[in-house]
Order: structure tokens, then C-alpha cells, then sequence
């Protein structure tokens, strides 16, 4: 396909990145299983160390079936390049990399994925690096929160496990003032649902995991650059601005412009970090993306229509889905995601967390499992679970408390499923 920004997302999803395969004309992109690619001489060989040219090394540094799918989610997504890898926790770690270093800090939302809160509160002090913890609804206390070692701001565009949605523009005008990168978790919206980049994002991650691949197959992450950041007009990133040792002094930004953040997070951090994303993962995930659209309509419409008639149920207490117009984050639906609020939810049972274990046992169309994004049904107690390892504030803050039941709404029949919930509210209240 030829580059035409005009083309709608429908056929994006479907083309973007991907051509006949030049050796075969294979219409659909061939899985290349392999480690190496020869080199047409040794000259060629040195170009492409050297990263004077651009081309195929070490599957561990790129690899034709992931650089499809890199190029499928930055058109997506409105970026200029992405880099994939192997989580989407390994995204977070990829995303932050070339910004931070010991002693520098990031300023992150209460409002995270339960891995993440964990990922940042405790297991980054290991490389020197600090989170800083933010109601990102108090816009002064996310500004006071910024210092002089600060390298990034980070939160999720809707908040898994759902029913918060940031602000994004206020957000990334906090952050373009400050002169730093804002990096948003896209994870539970999708670029269907929201284009981060749109609202000033420098930077969007993904957990491939969930519903870009979108059947439970799959773990990957993906980082996707915008190109917009100025990573030269200050000294804050000396990784993309000052010359590189292990290139010869070659600098980043001023070789590779908008596409600096890409070229250093396959040049440097897959070739050092080595958090890669395999061929056949990647193959998973783009057929996946192909229905991501049609997949995403369908998970807002049942979440939509399971969310109204649990919110009236006598066995619940409330259920926090931003599409509702009880949600306090009601008015942010056509602003940040005008094609609806997601397919994930919680619900809150009168029962307390005795009642939550019953419930989640009795379900028999959806599953117990830690995850969400699937076209199945899934659901997590996280207070016992996913988000186990947090304190009782954190699970709070998190919208995981002890009588929350986290439901990701599948492309199933909704009647079904609400039949489903009906036996098991029913049992759970007994
Ligand atoms: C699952 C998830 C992650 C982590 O992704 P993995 O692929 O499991 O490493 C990060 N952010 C959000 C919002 C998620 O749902």
C-alpha cells in the first residue's frame, strides 16, 4: 500500500506497514523465523553497524515480521516509529531508558495498572530511578510535583481497571511547560478508541497483550514516538542529544530528527536490554489489528449495555464505567474517547469481598483469570489477586478495593452474558 494519510482506520488496521512479500508476493506477511540475514558483502555489513544504513542485522535489533507490525501501530497510533518488545511491561522500561538515568525521577498517576504501580513504586529504585505518585486530577499537585531531575510524566488514557479517564490535554500542557516528554499508557483504549498523540502525548506504550492482539494469545509491548519532542533544547537527554560512545559520538537527535527515540530504542536498548518481541508474536498480533476496529465497537457496546443493567441490580453497590452518566468522568468520554468508554469496568458488591469470591466462582461464561482484552468475558478479584502486593491505599487509589470485581467486557452474545452475571450475583448474595 502507498502511504496516503487519508486513508480511514478501517484500512489501516488492515494495510498499514504491510506489502506483498518482494521474494514470493505472499499476500499476508510472512512470519521471517530467522536470527540473521546475510549481508550482500562486507562493506554493507559495516554500513549497517554503523547505523549509516538501514537494514536487517539480528533478529534480537529488528526483524521484518515485527517491523510490519511497528509500522502498523505508529500509523495507528499517528506516530512517526515504534519499537516493539517483549511485555508491555518491557515497554514501560524501553519508554522511560533513553530519558532517565540514577537519580532522575518520573511523575506517574495513582491511577496505573495494578503491575505498574508495582513496576514503578519498587522495582526502577533499582536502576536509581524514582516514581512520584499523583492524583493526576489535582493539575497544581501534579505541577508541584515536577522538579529538576524529573524526565517524564506517565498515566494511562483510560485507566485500567477502568472508569477513570485522564485529561490528556491538561496533562500534556503541564508537561510541554515543564519542557519534558508526556508518556501515555494506551493500553485499555486502543488508538480506535484514543489517539494519545492527538492530545500532545510524546510518547505512547502498549501492552500488545491485551486487546491489540486481542484473544489472549499473545505477550508484547510496543512504544510509539510521535517525533514531536525537541530532544536537543535542553541538557535533560543526553541520551538522544550528546554523542554516543558506542557509535562513534554519534548524536541521536541531530542525526535521525524525528526519528531519534526509535532509532536508539532498537540501536541501544533492544541490542543492550534485549526485551524482544518474537516473529510469530508479531505475526499473532497483526492479525489481531486487522478486526481491532470491529472488535472495539463491540466490546464498547456490550460493556455499555452490561454496565447499565448491572448499575441497577440489587446486589451492587456501584459500577465505575466512564460510560455511564453517573461516572464523574462521564463528560471526558468526547473529549479523550468519543467512540466510547472501553470494555473494561468495575463493580463494587454489597457483599463485601466474601460475596466477590462467590461471584467470581459461580461466573461460568466469563473466566477467572489475570487479564483483560480477550473477545472472552474475564474477570479478576484484584484485591486478591493482580493487586495483591499493594497497600490498602494503593488498592484504593487503584479502584481495586477489597468488594471490587474487575470485569472486562468480551464480544459475546450480551444477552448471555447477562444471564451469566444474573446466577452468579444471585449466588454470591446467598
Ligand atoms: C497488562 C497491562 C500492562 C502490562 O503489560 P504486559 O504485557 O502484561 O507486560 C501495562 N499497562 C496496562 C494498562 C495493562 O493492562
Amino acid at each position: 500500500m502507498t502511504d496516503g494519510p487519508s486513508y480511514g482506520f478501517d484500512t489501516l488496521q488492515i494495510h498499514a506497514g504491510a506489502r506483498p512479500d518482494p521474494a514470493t508476493g505472499a499476500r499476508q506477511t510472512p512470519i521471517y523465523q530467522t536470527t540473521a540475514y546475510v549481508f550482500r558483502d562486507a562493506e554493507h555489513a559495516a554500513a549497517l553497524f554503523n547505523l549509516q544504513e538501514v537494514g536487517y542485522i539480528y533478529s534480537r535489533l529488528t526483524n521484518p515480521t515485527v517491523a510490519v507490525l511497528q509500522e502498523r501501530v505508529a500509523t495507528l497510533e499517528g506516530g512517526v516509529g515504534a519499537v516493539c518488545c517483549s511485555s508491555g511491561h518491557a515497554a514501560q522500561i524501553m519508554a522511560l531508558f533513553p530519558l532517565m538515568s540514577p537519580g532522575r525521577n518520573v511523575v506517574v498517576s495513582t491511577r496505573l495498572y495494578g503491575g505498574t504501580v508495582t513496576q514503578f513504586s519498587q522495582t526502577i529504585k533499582r536502576f536509581g530511578w524514582n516514581a512520584t505518585f499523583v492524583d493526576f486530577d489535582d493539575l497544581d499537585a501534579v505541577k508541584a510535583a515536577i522538579d529538576d531531575d524529573t524526565r517524564a510524566v506517565f498515566c494511562e488514557s483510560i485507566a485500567n481497571p477502568g472508569g477513570y479517564i485522564t485529561d490528556l490535554k491538561a496533562i500534556a500542557g503541564i508537561a510541554d511547560g515543564a519542557g519534558i516528554p508526556l508518556i501515555v499508557d494506551n493500553t485499555s483504549a486502543t488508538p480506535y478508541l484514543c489517539r494519545p498523540i492527538e492530545h500532545g502525548a510524546t510518547l505512547v506504550v502498549h501492552s500488545l497483550t491485551k486487546y491489540l492482539t486481542g484473544n489472549g494469545t499473545v505477550t508484547g509491548g510496543v512504544v510509539v514516538d510521535s517525533g514531536t519532542f525537541d530532544w536537543s533544547a535542553s541538557d535533560r537527554f543526553p541520551s538522544l542529544s550528546a554523542p554516543e560512545p558506542a557509535y562513534h559520538g554519534l548524536k541521536f537527535h541531530e542525526t535521525f530528527g524525528p526519528l531519534a527515540f526509535t532509532f536508539h530504542g532498537i540501536a541501544i536498548g533492544l541490542r543492550d536490554l534485549g526485551m524482544t518481541l518474537n516473529p510469530q508474536a508479531a505475526h499473532y498480533t497483526l492479525m489481531g489489528i486487522e478486526t481491532l476496529s470491529l472488535r472495539m465497537q463491540r466490546h464498547v457496546e456490550n460493556a455499555q449495555t452490561i454496565a447499565n443493567w448491572l448499575e441497577g441490580h440489587e446486589a451492587v453497590e456501584t459500577v465505575t464505567y466512564a460510560g455511564l452518566a453517573s461516572s464523574p468522568y462521564n463528560s471526558r468520554v468526547a473529549e479523550i474517547c468519543p467512540k466510547g468508554a472501553g470494555g473494561l469496568f468495575t463493580v463494587s458488591l454489597k457483599g463485601g469481598y466474601e460475596s466477590c469470591i462467590k461471584f467470581v466462582d459461580a461466573l461460568e461464561i466469563f473466566s477467572h483469570v489475570a487479564n483483560l482484552g480477550d473477545t472472552r468475558s474475564l474477570v479478576i478479584h484484584s484485591a486478591s489477586t493482580t493487586h495483591r502486593q499493594l497497600t490498602p491505599e494503593q488498592q484504593e487509589a487503584a479502584g481495586a478495593a477489597p468488594n471490587v470485581v474487575r470485569i472486562s467486557i468480551g464480544i459475546e452474545d450480551a444477552d448471555d452474558l447477562i444471564a451469566d452475571l444474573d446466577q452468579a450475583l444471585r449466588k454470591a448474595a446467598s
